[in-house]
Order: C-alpha cells, then structure tokens, then sequence
C-alpha cells in the first residue's frame, strides 16, 4: 500500500493522487459469437466492446458481406443489421457464414423477424420494448434465445417510448424522484420501461441482457446511463442516437459517451451520425485509446495547430502523414508534426518519431535523436522512412515504444531553420528588452 503524503502549500496534507477516472463499474457478462466466429464478452471487465451497424440492405446479400468486411477490417467487434422484412432474415442464412465476426439483428415492432434471425444463426437480438408490446411475443423470443444461448439487448429510445397505463403508478413515483430534472419525466419513463421488460425476462430466467436508453441530447444520455448503472447490473451499451453530421455527431457522441466512460460506466459503444460508418468506429476506437480503455493500435498523431509563426503548409503535411503512415504502420508509434520549435522540441522529446519545421524544411528526430534536416518536399518520404525503420527496430527488440534517449536543446532559431524564425528571435529580443527597462 501507498503510505506517501505530500504537503501542501498551505501547509496541509495531500492524499496521494490516484487520477480521476473511476473504475468500471462490475457488471454481469455476456458473450456473443460461437465457434467459429469467436465470442465477443461485453462487461464483467471485459474491455469495453466497438460496434457498429450496417447502413445497407441486408437483403442485398453480397453488398452487405461487402459493407461486414468492412468494418470488421477497421476495427468492429460487432456488427449490426437491420431486419425489417422477411427476405432480411432470410439474407441472414448466407451473410452469416460469410462473415467471421458477430452479427446482431436489430428488431423492430415484428417479433417474428426476431424468430427468424434466430433461425438463420443470427449471435445477439436488439429488441426495442417501445414497440413489441405483447408479453407473448417477448417471451416467445426469450425462449428461442435462451435454448440457443443467444443474448438480447433491450434498447428504450427516447423517441420510442410508449406510456402504458399499468406502469402509471410506477410512473408517477418516479416522477416525483426526478422532479427537479430537466428531463426527470423521460428518465422515468425509460427507467420504467426498462423495468417492465426486465421483469419479464426476469420471468424466464433470461439474463443474457444488454441494456441501452439512446437520446440524441448528450447531457440526458449520462444522466439516463448513470441512473441505470446505479439501478441494474446488466452491461451496457452506450449510444447517443441521430446524433447529426459528422462533426457536430462525433462531438456530442464523445462528450456524453466520453463522460460515462470516465466515470466507469459503459461496456460497449456505438457512435452514430450521418456519414460513412467506418469513421463512427475510427472516432469509437480514438475516444477509447483517449481515455486508455484500449490498446492503441496504430500510430498516434500529434499535430500543431499552427499560428503566425508556421513556415510551412502544415495542414496539407499532417494530412498526407496521416494518410501515408496509417496504413503502412501496425504498432502505436507516437508521430509529432510540429510547425516549429516553440513546442517542436518539447513534442519531439515525447514522440517516437518528430518532425518540427522551419523555414520550408524540417528536422526529424527519433527517440528523441536528431536523425535528418530536410527540405519540406522531403519531409513525408523521409518521415515514413524513419517510422518504418524505428517500427522494424521495435519489432526486433532493438528499441522501446515510448522511450527518449536524449533531452532535446532547442536548435538556433534564426541559423540553422532559416530567416523564418527570425519573427521569433525577434519576440524574444522584445520580451528581453521589456524585461530590462
Ligand atoms: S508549434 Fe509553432 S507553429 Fe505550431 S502552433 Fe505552436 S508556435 Fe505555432
């Protein structure tokens, strides 16, 4: 155990810092798969799970195996189809052994098309209890998934549900606890509704549950999320529904789900917004390397953001560094692309590989190490050629991710990287100057 204490300023005690995050909050496991695709363990500790959903037909069966592979190949550890029609599930028969990775029909209002995923090998079921109301129905889908051992994920949607008049009750105490809320009377009524369905896979002794409450408001997904991790031990899987285009989607999904994740709540994410699907699980995976829920795999980007003191097309280097580099690269080296030495140094020290620019050229470093000064049109050939060699040495034992051999002094701004850095030797004749008068 930990017995240091330091002292504050103040002259008090401080306890040791142990970082912010909070634990993952211990859940129950499922496992979706089988034998041959592998089973993928959502919660019980189990690292947290990216999915993601098919933006196709799923009857258009080869498109669809197309669009899996895809997404398998970026990253997903499940992926999603929708079944709205009988010749879905029928699809289902010969998209699934084409694929060897978990898949989950997602079911609306017709438990049949439920039945028939399960049919078809379907691995897990998304049902939404917003739109199947017939207990008969819902246990008819229980039954078919616990004599195969297939899980279900229960997801409420703020848009979907339903207020029904024997929960009103329940309801109406609910609502009196979350009065104060902004959104108190939709937490309710998702909280309820999740009740009402538990319940009845409670029933059957059905556990293998996966709990989700979407919202396109970020702020009431982690206050829905928190209260269900406080009231159920189910895993859960986060998502902020229709949450917009691309950017202002990617923001509101991280915030919310970022938070949650933060506060150790969270089992599996599906990020969603209107663009290509295969960034909804590049920006998943980023978040959760973010917070160090992942293993980074791939190079890691730094870039500046540039300013007036940018002597180089930056935006158009990072670009072409990010593009060039992440295919060619497996381990997670860390790359900075500086624009110049007022935090190039600094990066370079703490990057695997650096590159800060000067007055159209750049100087490279590895470890730390200064290796090459270039002109800017060499700059990304000789950058993927030290990360490709830094990479064969990391893999051949010869050098350490993450580990800097020397301290970086910052070269001579105005000699060595040209009359660029003239504006910043200047700045600093400036500040002296002031100092002295
Ligand atoms: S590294 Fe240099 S160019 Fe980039 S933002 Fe910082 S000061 Fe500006």
């Amino acid at each position: 155990m930990r017995e240091s204490v330091s002292i504050h300023r103040s002259g008090r005690a401080v306890a040791p810092y142990n970082g912010s995050m909070q634990p993952r909050r211990k859940t129950r496991q499922i496992l979706v798969g089988d034998d041959r695709t592998g089973r993928v363990a959502i919660g019980g500790g189990a690292p947290i799970v990216v999915q993601t959903m098919c933006a196709g037909y799923t009857w258009d069966i080869d498109a669809c195996v197309a669009e899996i592979q895809r997404y398998k190949k970026a990253g997903a550890e499940l992926v999603r189809v929708a079944v709205p029609e009988r010749k879905d599930t029928e699809a289902l028969k010969s998209i699934i052994p084409q694929v060897d990775i978990p898949i989950v029909a997602d079911v609306h209002f017709h438990y049949q098309r439920a039945l028939e995923a399960i049919e078809s090998g379907v691995h897990k079921i998304r049902l939404n209890p917003g739109n199947i109301n017939d207990r008969d129905q819902v246990n008819s889908v229980i039954d078919a998934c616990k004599e195969r051992g297939i899980p279900i994920r229960v997801g409420v949607n703020e848009g979907s549900i339903i207020e029904r008049k024997d929960k009103q009750r329940r309801m109406e105490e609910l609502g009196k606890y979350f009065a104060d809320h902004r959104s108190g009377h939709l937490i309710a009524l998702m909280i309820t509704k999740l009740e009402e369905y538990l319940d009845i896979f409670a029933a059957r002794d059905f556990h293998q549950v996966v709990l989700s409450a979407k919202s396109m408001d970020a702020a009431l997904v982690i206050d829905i999320y928190t209260e269900i991790a406080n009231r159920f031990d189910y895993p859960l899987h986060l998502g902020v529904t229709h949450a917009g285009t691309k950017d202002s989607g990617a923001i509101r999904s991280v915030v919310a789900l970022g938070s949650l994740i933060a506060n150790g709540i969270g089992d599996t994410v599906r990020i969603s917004y209107a663009s290509d699907h295969i960034d909804e699980v590049k920006d998943a995976f980023e978040m959760l390397y973010c917070l160090g829920k992942r293993e980074r795999k791939g190079v890691e980007l730094i870039a500046c953001p540039t300013c007036g003191r940018i002597q180089v097309d930056l935006f158009t280097l990072v670009k072409e560094v990010e593009k060039t580099l992440m295919p060619e690269l497996d381990l997670p080296i860390k790359v900075a692309v500086m624009g110049c030495i007022v935090n190039g140094p600094g990066e370079a020290e703490g990057a695997d590989v650096a590159v800060f620019a000067g007055d159209r050229r750049g100087i490279i470093y590895v470890q730390g190490e200064r290796v090459a000064n270039v002109p800017e049109e060499e700059i990304l050939q000789r950058l993927l050629l030290e990360c490709k060699t830094f990479e064969a040495r990391v893999r051949a034992g010869d050098a350490k991710l993450g580990e800097k051999k020397v301290s970086i002094l910052p070269p001579d701004p105005i000699g060595e990287l040209g009359s660029g850095h003239a504006k910043i030797a200047a700045g600093f004749v400036e500040q002296v100057t002031v100092g002295r008068t």
